[in-house]
């Protein structure tokens, strides 16, 4: 049986979406980022079907040893490192590689005697104020883990951008000059660009790319969505409708009332609401598909319901398929409409949300 809220993965758009990073960044290597479960799309699930990246980053230990235990043998980068010994020892246990930000992270690996124990990521904070070291510090540190035996060399260099979805602002093209700036002449691997780097500043393309969003075919930027830049979304959303009634003017729908009823109409209640991602903060009017045709969101979105208003659709019926996102639907849109990312959006779909993954004939 079908569940009432269920989300359809077409991983065949993963081929398509790698290939299109490639396109972008025809020189570099592709770190796959499958952080956060795949940005909800399943981080096993991902590395295979993305197991032609050249590499993939997780943010923690614990995500990149999930991969290793479930067989993925490709390089798995983690982004925020460790942060003590011990941390250090099961990140190598499981050969993954640690992005090196902080000076107790060299001192720890100051501290091993071992050779070419992992390769590592020294990450250079060229103006995000997040992780790195400063492009003051880098010569310093750069020395040395230069002359630590435990490091397998040569030593990648990396930065992330902050700002590379505003395509007009000077902030990249400031963080670029810092980070060549910091790294000068050294000849060893560089990895700069996230997705919107790879899709708006081809002067952030280096040796490694990391693209994310654009994989699960979701565009980096406010004002487009993956469909423009070439990219097929990988999930869609759906449920269906559990009851249908008609409205008199006057009446006010779900909590708080605060939608009422502007003239006679007939509301239909969708199965799906914040318990299952849905955001809470979608606003009244924000795009639904039912029976592929768009209605519009009325009145807060509860727990496990969301109403909207069946004006245009009259004949519509208790069962009849929902889709909150996908198939003709971006969830580019219903991110704005719930002033928010669509990143939000797909990493936040809840357990009770069953994955299906579409087949050739689905
Ligand atoms: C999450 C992340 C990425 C991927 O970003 P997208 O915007 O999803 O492409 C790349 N690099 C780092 C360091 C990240 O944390």
């Amino acid at each position: 049986m079908i569940p009432a809220a269920y989300a359809v993965l077409d991983l065949a758009a993963a081929t398509h979406n790698l290939a299109v990073a490639r396109r972008y960044a025809p020189q570099a290597k592709i770190m796959a980022v499958i952080k956060a479960n795949g940005y909800g799309h399943g981080a096993l699930r991902m590395a295979h079907a993305l197991q032609d990246a050249d590499a993939f980053a997780v943010a923690r230990v614990d995500e990149g040893v999930r991969l290793r235990k479930a067989g993925i043998q490709q390089r798995i980068i983690v982004l925020e490192g460790f942060t003590c010994a011990e941390e250090l020892d099961e990140l190598l246990h499981h050969q993954l590689e640690p992005v090196v930000h902080t000076d107790l992270q060299v001192t720890i690996f100051e501290r091993r005697t071992q050779h070419n124990l992992c390769p590592i990521w020294l990450k250079l904070d060229t103006g995000m104020n997040r992780l790195g070291f400063k492009p003051a510090e880098f010569a310093a540190i750069y020395q040395r883990l230069s002359r630590c035996t435990a490091i397998t060399h040569p030593i990648h260099l990396m930065t992330h951008l902050s700002s590379a979805d505003a395509q007009l602002d000077t902030t990249t093209p400031q963080q670029l000059q810092r980070f060549s700036h910091a790294v000068g002449h050294l000849p060893n691997p560089r990895s700069i660009a996230n997705s919107a780097g790879i899709l708006a500043w081809s002067s952030a393309l280096s040796d490694w790319v990391r693209p994310g969003i654009m994989l699960y075919g979701i565009s980096p930027f406010a004002e487009s969505t993956g469909a423009q830049w070439g990219l097929s979304p990988i999930m869609s959303l759906h449920s269906r409708l559990i009851a249908v009634k008609p409205l008199a003017v006057g009446d006010k729908v779900g909590y708080a009332g605060t939608w009422v009823c502007p003239q006679a109409t007939t509301l239909g209640v969708v199965a799906i609401g914040y318990g299952d991602g849905y955001p809470r903060y979608a606003k009244a009017g924000t795009p639904v598909l039912v029976n592929g045709q768009r209605v519009p969101l009325v009145g807060r979105v509860s727990m496990d319901m969301i109403t909207v208003d069946l004006a245009q659709l009259p004949t519509a019926k208790p069962g009849d398929p929902v889709t909150l996102w996908g198939d003709g639907l971006a969830v580019e849109e219903i991110a704005l409409c719930a002033d928010t990312i669509p990143y939000t959006l797909v990493c936040g779909i809840t357990a009770r949300v069953q994955i299906m993954e579409k087949s050739g004939g689905l």
